[in-house]
């Protein structure tokens, strides 16, 4: 009876596994014809000094619409992009589309506003990415002090020393670099001094726990401590209530980006966006 129930649950288990699998490279071809076809799109989202409200920043992000209008979000897609080494086209076409973008903000006034660029261990370990990089600012012309690559804790942890030469050369070209989700990966105290990014981005998970007396806050506070010691920005993701904005600027951290401020927004809207926010700037 036990044995056969067992052998139920297995089987119930494997076609579960065989849903998925075929759910996973059914999504993946229809990544691929929508990357072909141009299906994909960047949404910015502001990134602001939080004493002044004024905008230091929009972090680029990337969208999936389906042909019958629904969205996919990139939590689902990207994890299928990377491990099918997709990402890699994927993510040259972000960081062109992405410094095509910080040059005409520039050309528009707005050239003291960073673009933030997510890249993925898979990029980072391409031989070429480099070259990407720079050929991505060469043919936009824009100031390769304007674009911020953001590179997920674990990623930065990484300690292959292929990978620490790929950073001091991306530094070496100018451009800046940030740490993110930060707080949720093992960074080695060392390592992390060692690399000399430019900014920490507290992951959402301890933003969301601020106001509300749980742990979470515990961890933004030490986060916050770290950062300051090792003389690096700070910015805050996933802000979305007042309170939590003024808690991290009690704590020292500098910058953040959240729904309180702005949701990422169409290409088309960004300028309109800087524009209004540049004119009302001033304490918000
Ligand atoms: P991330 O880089 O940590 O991006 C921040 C995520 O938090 C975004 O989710 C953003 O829409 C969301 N967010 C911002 N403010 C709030 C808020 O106040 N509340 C809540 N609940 N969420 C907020 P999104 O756009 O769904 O992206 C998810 C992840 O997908 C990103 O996390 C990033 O890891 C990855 N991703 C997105 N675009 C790219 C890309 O072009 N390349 C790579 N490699 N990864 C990307
Ligand atoms: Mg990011
Ligand atoms: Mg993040
Ligand atoms: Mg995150």
């Amino acid at each position: 009876q036990a044995k056969q129930e067992e052998r139920g649950s297995i089987v119930a288990y494997s076609k579960r596994m065989g849903d998925e699998i075929r759910d996973r490279v059914h999504l993946l071809r229809e990544l691929r014809d929508a990357f072909a076809a141009e299906r994909l799109f960047l949404v910015f989202q502001p990134q602001v000094e939080l004493a002044t409200g004024r905008c230091v920043g929009v972090e680029a992000l990337l969208r999936w619409r389906t042909d019958d209008g629904g969205m996919v979000p990139p939590d689902r897609f990207i994890p299928l992009a990377e491990r099918s080494g997709l990402i890699v086209a994927l993510g040259e076409w972000v960081l062109r589309r992405a410094c095509r973008k910080a040059a005409r903000m520039a050309a528009r006034g707005h050239g003291g506003v960073r673009m933030a660029i997510n890249v993925s261990l898979t990029q980072f370990r391409d031989p070429r990415f480099v070259d990407r990089v720079r050929a991505a600012l060469d043919e936009s012309g824009a100031s390769p002090g304007q674009i911020e690559l953001e590179i997920t804790e674990s990623v930065a942890m990484d300690e292959s020393a292929r990978l620490a030469e790929v950073f001091g050369r991306i530094r070496e070209m100018g451009l800046e670099l940030a740490i993110d989700d930060f707080g949720t990966g093992y960074s080695s105290l060392s390592k992390l001094q060692r690399l000399r990014v430019d900014r920490l981005k507290i992951d959402r998970s301890f933003v969301q726990e601020l106001g509300q007396g749980g742990r979470g806050g515990e961890i933004a506070s030490l986060v916050c401590g770290l950062g300051r010691r090792l003389g690096m920005e700070l910015i805050a993701e996933g802000i979305e209530e007042q309170v939590q904005a003024e808690q991290l600027l009690a704590l020292g951290c500098q910058l953040g980006q959240g729904y309180l401020f702005a949701r990422p927004m169409p290409a088309d809207d960004l300028h309109a966006w800087l524009d209004a926010h540049a004119a009302g700037a001033g304490g918000t």
